[in-house]
């Protein structure tokens, strides 16, 4: 295994993917051994691109309070590392961000996750990371979110923070009803 430093200097330099990048590679990731908190993301947007500060956006305010996190505390990489399922931002398509790189993960995440010897909670945004990180799998979003109940305090899915989201938020009251103020507590527990 790589000492941390190399791993997150060969990341930074990646261009595996580059071929399909088409504002490029900017690996946008936050990254401490220490970290007690993963946000396993999917991947970053275009402002995420051009600023390359994680969840700078409507995206990480949504997910700050949700948290119940300041933006100090969410930026100490000591507490919270953030690794999106894929590093850089893949472009847009149709109907809205395309995909994270399926590259990425086969290349980085499993070396990363092993430096995180302190990791008490991990947040799974999104289908692409609760296919990676939930133990088991579920017929949709919703469904997994759902699941929050069958007691793994460890790890915790939720949908994506997105403005676009809003409908499914709207749709599921007990998301932010029930499962928030158990969420903050838990992320409370953890961090202080
Ligand atoms: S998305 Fe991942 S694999 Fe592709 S260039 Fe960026 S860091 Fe490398």
């Amino acid at each position: 295994m790589r000492p941390v430093t190399a791993l997150l200097a060969d990341v930074r330099r990646c261009t595996i993917c580059s071929d399909h990048l088409v504002d490029g590679p900017r690996p946008v990731l936050q990254f401490d051994s220490a970290a007690r908190v993963l946000v396993a993301g999917q991947a970053p947007g275009r402002k995420v691109h051009e600023s390359g500060v994680p969840f700078a956006d409507a995206s990480g305010d949504r997910l700050r309070d949700w948290l119940g996190l300041t933006a100090a505390e969410f930026y100490d990489p000591g507490l919270v590392a953030i690794l999106p399922m894929g590093f850089c931002f893949p472009g847009t398509g149709a109907s809205g961000d395309l995909p994270p790189r399926p590259e990425c993960a086969p290349a980085w995440r499993d070396e990363l996750l092993s430096h995180l010897t302190n990791l008490r909670m991990t947040l799974v945004i999104g289908r692409y990371a609760q296919a990676y990180h939930l133990p088991r799998q579920y017929s949709s979003v919703t469904a997994a979110v759902k699941s929050w109940r069958d007691g793994w305090p460890e790890i915790v899915p939720l949908p994506h923070p997105s403005p676009r989201n809003n409908i499914w938020l709207r749709r599921n009251p007990w998301f932010e009803d029930e499962l928030v103020p158990v969420l903050r507590s838990r992320v409370a527990e953890v961090v202080v």
